[in-house]
């Protein structure tokens, strides 16, 4: 048994335990045993001919466990790479998915470019919403909220890694703002409805349900950050939302009934609707 066999072993595991297709599971395999070992893909390349001592295959085989098991690949590695980063993340936030990153290219896109911006993420989980803005606009006023003491203290310590300050707030929605105005509210919140399939496949059992669903529709949290905005957004401020790819029509409607203007849903790279932006007077 040499490491090559160790990775031919992990990749047949991981390919019928959770369906992946071959090259998928290669790529975890890959991944996998790289992280049980401490070591690259090119040391793995270099060594494969070696032989593992018995406590690496064991170390390789309990990682292994752990995602046949159905344990998401960000959550063993403790991070997950959003908008060209790396941030921390645990089971207490939300995994940061690729077509979040649709709302940080929008947002950037519509910040005011005067100085001292107030920006607010609203359910920031990882954070990697709020800091990417900071560190990729200098001298923005970030504020991130989260009802969720652990998932904002995952936030703060990735805004340590990040070296860039920011608010974090611990609130529901914006129960502890008090009167604080910003130029732009962006969120990515709890949209899957309740009863959705989808809610049990793949990494999604494994990580908050409350980041996840909300309500029959996947409505209500949307519903409350709309209604709620006005009296958070300075003159001309930007709301921008992600949201389940069946609910553009509805978060459009939501938004021009609290009298947003020029509202548009935007595509993610799947050509699905995945985010609906607005801006007041
Ligand atoms: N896009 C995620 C999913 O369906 C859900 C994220 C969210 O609810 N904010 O997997």
């Amino acid at each position: 048994m040499d490491f090559s066999d160790l990775l031919g072993d992990a990749e047949k595991r991981l390919e019928s335990a959770l369906h992946l297709t071959r090259r998928e599971a290669r790529l975890e395999a890959r991944v996998l045993v790289g992280y049980a070992l401490g070591v690259d893909r090119a040391w793995l390349v270099g060594h494969g001919g070696d032989t593992p001592t018995p406590q690496q295959a064991s170390s390789v085989a309990a990682l292994v466990a752990r995602r046949e098991a159905g344990e998401p690949v960000a959550y063993i590695l403790g991070e997950r790479e959003f908008y060209g980063r790396m941030f921390k993340v645990t089971p207490d936030v939300l995994i940061p998915r690729p077509e979040t990153e649709l709302l940080v290219e929008a947002a950037l896109e519509r910040l005011p470019l005067r100085s001292a911006v107030r920006v607010l993420d609203l359910g920031t989980g990882t954070g990697c919403i709020a800091l990417t803005l900071a560190l990729e606009r200098a001298g923005l006023d970030v504020t991130a909220v989260d009802r969720s003491a652990p998932a904002l203290a995952v936030a703060m310590e990735n805004a340590s890694l990040c070296g860039v300050s920011i608010h974090c707030v611990l609130g529901d929605w914006y129960s502890d703002l008090g009167g604080q105005r910003f130029d732009m509210i962006v969120s990515n919140p709890p949209y899957v409805s309740a009863s959705d399939p989808h809610l049990a496949r793949g990494d999604l059992p494994w990580e908050p349900q409350g980041a996840l669903s909300a309500g029959a529709d996947g409505m209500v949290e949307i519903g409350r950050i709309v209604a709620g905005a006005p009296a958070h957004l300075c003159t001309g401020g930007w709301l921008l939302l992600e949201h389940g790819s069946d609910q553009g029509d509805a978060v459009r409607q939501c938004l021009a009934t609290a009298e947003f203007l020029e509202t548009r849903t935007l595509a993610d790279l799947a050509g699905l609707p995945r985010v609906t932006l607005g801006h007041l007077h």
